[in-house]
């Protein structure tokens, strides 16, 4: 039998959570890697709150 290319079982990649905040207008909204966007803010502060809160809800290494 020949052998087929190694796999490594067991090993799921994890996406990666790098939020960044994006300005259209006067709104700014966060968006991250893994394709989440929080909804348009007004404030910039609060955008970056709420990519910060995501990033720690999905980003930690906390198994569900
Ligand atoms: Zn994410």
């Amino acid at each position: 039998m020949h052998s087929e290319l190694p796999t490594v079982p067991g090993t799921t990649p994890m996406p990666e959570h790098r939020a960044e905040i994006s300005e259209r207008g006067s709104f700014a909204f966060a968006t991250c890697s893994c394709g989440w966007y929080s909804a348009a803010r007004r404030s910039r502060d609060l955008a970056r709150r709420e990519a910060a809160d995501h990033v720690a809800e999905y980003g930690g290494d906390a198994a569900p």
